[in-house]
């Protein structure tokens, strides 16, 4: 948790340095203060190298027959290796398909066991396992699972399995050094008062899905929204869009793309720590047209400035306080009034695929 311990340290002495005092504790003149900037900026990709670093295809919530999919999980692996995934957590439901180097010693979920009884046409041909060599692949493996007796979440780096309450499963996450991501909000009625609670608690929840399973909970953010509302400037919550995939129909609609210097594991946890990512949706996935891509985020922070440079999008919308502030490449908090604690980007291409920023922090000093 260094990095985002590192990333809210920065951005806190950012605050400390803005309040318009000298060191000594006298205010500084009018005339001076003027030279100061009138913004600051919490930027997640402010350490990105938009010109060396590279962009990687990560997904963060996927099943298999080892829980409720009908995918075995080397086919799983399989899948997403075929269409240029780099990162891939396994997520079974209470159970961690995990190291993919060993899938052959174990065995199906009962569910698939009885399925391929009953309804033998959807399954594989078999339920048994091949193991299959993430490096071998060019792909990152991340230990996971989807706690599921209680609002699920997402579990990471952590052999954490089952508890019946998020609170005790979020302890037990911390405990093994894992992280934590809250999945599909959209289908739970949990008071906005509950969520900046748990992320106030665990710096180890990095945030939670907007997109899931194509995009099955539009009301994910909304919750998103009202979260950052309230967390933000200084508590970011990262937005993620996973495919919750049961069945190939699932596979490559919902992305995430990490912006990093080089892909390695500790940079995969880095960027997820730290929010060096966007998301992306794309109905038709990866048959359909192309969806948008970010090559640069440039922010100006003694103007208050935030633009964005992308492709094959047709509209960026800034969002603030939940609505839509702005539109075009360009921000300008100046010219805004109604803006809320944060302010995210999101772009809009052909066939209804979106690309969405993380948020940036935004507070008038
Ligand atoms: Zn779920
Ligand atoms: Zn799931």
């Amino acid at each position: 948790m260094l990095a985002a311990g590192l990333v809210l340290a920065i951005f806190a002495t950012l605050f400390v340095s803005a309040r318009g005092w000298s060191d000594d504790g006298t205010d500084l003149s009018p005339a001076a203060a003027e030279l100061e900037p009138r913004w600051s900026i919490l930027n997640p990709y402010h350490d990105v190298d938009w010109e060396a670093d590279r962009q990687y295809k990560a997904n963060f919530h996927t099943h298999t027959t080892k829980s409720d999919g009908i995918m075995n999980p080397h086919a799983v692996v399989d899948a997403y290796h075929q269409l240029g995934y780099d990162v891939l957590s396994i997520t079974d439901h209470d159970e961690v398909t995990y190291p993919w180097t060993a899938f052959s010693r174990l065995e199906p979920s009962a569910l698939s066991s009885a399925r391929m009884l009953t309804v033998a046409h959807i399954m594989p041909r078999s339920l048994r396992f091949e193991d299959r060599d993430p490096s071998r692949l060019g792909m990152i493996a991340i230990q996971g699972n989807e706690l599921s007796m209680h609002h699920h979440l997402g579990s990471f780096y952590s052999d954490h399995g089952r508890t019946t309450t998020v609170e005790s499963s979020l302890q037990a996450i911390m405990a093994a050094d894992g992280l934590a991501m809250l999945f599909h909000p959209g289908r739970y009625n949990r008071p906005i008062a509950w969520y900046v609670d748990l992320y106030r608690q665990n710096e180890h929840l990095i945030g939670l899905e907007v997109y899931n399973q194509g995009d099955r909970y539009p009301r994910d953010r909304r919750i998103w929204d009202s979260i950052l509302s309230a967390t933000m400037p200084d508590r970011p919550v990262w937005g993620y869009s996973n495919d919750d995939a049961h069945q190939r129909s699932h596979i490559g609609r919902n992305w995430n793309v990490l912006v990093l210097p080089e892909l390695s594991a500790s940079w995969v946890r880095r960027g997820m720590e730290t929010g060096l990512s966007y998301f992306v949706y794309a109905p038709d996935g990866h048959s359909g047209p192309a969806a948008p891509m970010i090559h640069a985020i440039e922010v100006d922070e003694s103007n208050g400035v935030i633009e964005l440079a992308g492709s094959g999008y047709e509209v960026v919308q800034w969002i603030s306080a939940g609505g839509v502030v702005s539109l075009g490449d360009t921000l300008r908090l100046d010219e805004h009034h109604e803006l809320g604690p944060y302010v995210r980007a999101k772009l809009h291409g052909r066939g209804q695929t979106v690309a969405g920023t993380q948020p940036f922090g935004i507070r008038r000093r």
